[in-house]
């Protein structure tokens, strides 16, 4: 049935285009489940001040319209003023709730509780009192038109959008509608509701080209252009958490830096383009060999590192091996090989003092003729 309305005839193709948008966002259609989750906590975060920023809105109005009625200068719902001024104070600590708060569902609870105490006080009259409600009603709507636009969880906003229904069957129930009568009553919170999910909408469109223009950033910040596999700065951020990882868990950590032997001497013989030919297909063998539980990186020229959690000195060089082992196959006329130097993790040690110590053993395996894997002494 949806399927069918979403591909009739374009009658009104304004109309029809915004109800498919509300019903799903092109935007976030084609992320999986986990970059949704990471999308929804980055919103839940952004969204936090100007949430509270709202609800704050909402107790300032409340305390407002207590002061206009105890100076008489509006006719009252019938609340006493002190109660007025004490739900303005509940409204205002949701809103310092929220200001902290990442943790959906009790975001939704305190954001539902300030909405329901906004709008009892604002709009919906003790019994027996008389007040001219249309203006107080038009000011509270205002309160769940912006915090539609800024729900981040689906089930948030149509919590929000059922509990402004709830509210108006209740208002009509009790008190009947607002002196403009209750069809226009009921057309003007639809309209709250519609405005808030087309504004919801667009909000989320917007978070999810930040966010997705943020990741690639990111990424092209981290990955070698050349090789595609981390560069320096990528390796100074995944190596060292992944380090850190190993170190706190108590599992063994190795690194190796594997460093091609007389490259200026390929550059020479083969152009610069050949060179980096060769260093792409290192790199190719490289991620292909990684595995799951490592990272590797082109952290300079002709410069690689490699960092292997839970994984041991014999791991490490049999890693490297097979690396030079496949990168030392003629190609294309290209004779090429490698040098390797691997470094154990010592209680204690940094990834920074790791390295020197890998690069003192790859340093050795130069000295001692390259095309080798040296590993440096466990103590
Ligand atoms: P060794 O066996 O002692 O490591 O000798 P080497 O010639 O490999 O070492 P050296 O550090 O003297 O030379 C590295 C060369 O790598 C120099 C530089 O021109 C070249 N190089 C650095 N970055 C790139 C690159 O992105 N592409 C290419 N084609 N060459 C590069
Ligand atoms: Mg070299
Ligand atoms: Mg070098």
């Amino acid at each position: 049935m949806r399927a069918r309305l979403l591909h009739a005839p374009i009658a009104a193709p304004g109309l029809l285009h915004s109800l498919r948008g509300l019903l799903s966002r092109d935007s976030t259609r084609a992320l999986n489940a986990e970059e949704r989750e990471d999308l929804a906590l980055a919103q839940l975060r952004a969204t936090r001040p100007i949430v509270s920023g709202v609800l704050l809105c909402g107790a300032v109005l409340l305390a407002i319209t207590a002061l206009f009625d105890m100076a008489g200068v509006t006719p009252s719902i019938g609340y006493p003023v002190w109660s007025q001024l004490l739900a303005s104070a509940l409204v205002a600590g949701c809103a310092a709730g929220v200001s902290r708060m990442v943790n959906w569902q009790h975001r939704l609870v305190l954001m539902l509780l300030a909405t329901l105490l906004t709008g009892i006080f604002m709009s919906m009259p003790l019994p027996g009192a008389t007040g001219q409600l249309a203006l107080r009603t038009g000011l509270f709507q205002l309160l769940p038109l912006a915090l539609m636009a800024l729900m981040v969880r689906p089930v948030s906003l149509l919590a929000l959008a059922l509990l402004i229904v709830v509210m108006a069957l209740l208002r009509i129930a009790l008190y009947g509608a607002p002196g403009t009568g209750s069809a226009l009553y009921w057309l003007y919170t639809l309209t709250t509701i519609g405005f808030g999910l087309v504004l919801a909408g667009y909000r989320t469109d917007f978070a999810v080209s930040a966010w997705q223009m943020r990741r690639r950033l990111v990424r092209q910040a981290h990955t070698d252009e050349l090789t595609g596999l981390l560069n320096r700065n990528g390796w100074n951020e995944h190596a060292v958490s992944a380090h850190a990882r190993a170190v706190a868990a108590g599992v063994p950590v190795v690194v190796a830096v594997l460093d091609i032997d007389y490259f200026k001497r390929i550059n020479d013989h083969h152009g610069h383009d050949g060179g980096d030919l060769v260093l792409q297909r290192l790199g190719d063998i490289m991620r292909a060999r990684v595995g799951a539980n490592g990272c590797a990186a082109r952290i300079g020229g002709e410069e690689f590192a490699v960092l292997l959690e839970g994984e041991d000195a014999r791991a490490a060089r049999a890693f490297a091996e097979r690396v030079r082992s496949e990168f030392g196959k003629e190609q294309g006329g290209v004779v090429t090989t490698l040098s390797a130097g691997i470094a154990e993790h010592r209680a204690g040690e940094s990834l920074r003092d790791q390295m020197r110590r890998a690069d003192q053993a790859l340093y050795d395996a130069k000295r001692e003729g390259r095309d080798r894997v040296h590993v440096a002494a466990a103590s």
